[in-house]
């Protein structure tokens, strides 16, 4: 089975960056990434240009 990676991660995570577009309640943007690094996994917010790290990948989908 193949898993598409870069757009399950779309769906789970959301930016770190509480100044970003994607966390404005008015705003219509959805959180999308760009993948930098998959070992270790380094996303990049396609908004806000902040990194996402593993262990922050992590804490998010542990909740
Ligand atoms: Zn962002």
């Amino acid at each position: 089975m193949r898993i598409d990676l870069e757009s399950i991660l779309k769906k789970l995570l959301k930016c770190n960056n509480l100044n970003c577009i994607t966390n404005q309640p008015r705003e219509e943007a959805k959180a999308k990434f760009q993948i930098k690094s998959v070992e270790p996994i380094i996303l990049q917010c396609y908004y806000c240009e902040r990194y996402l790290t593993e262990n922050e990948i992590l804490k998010q989908l542990d909740k």
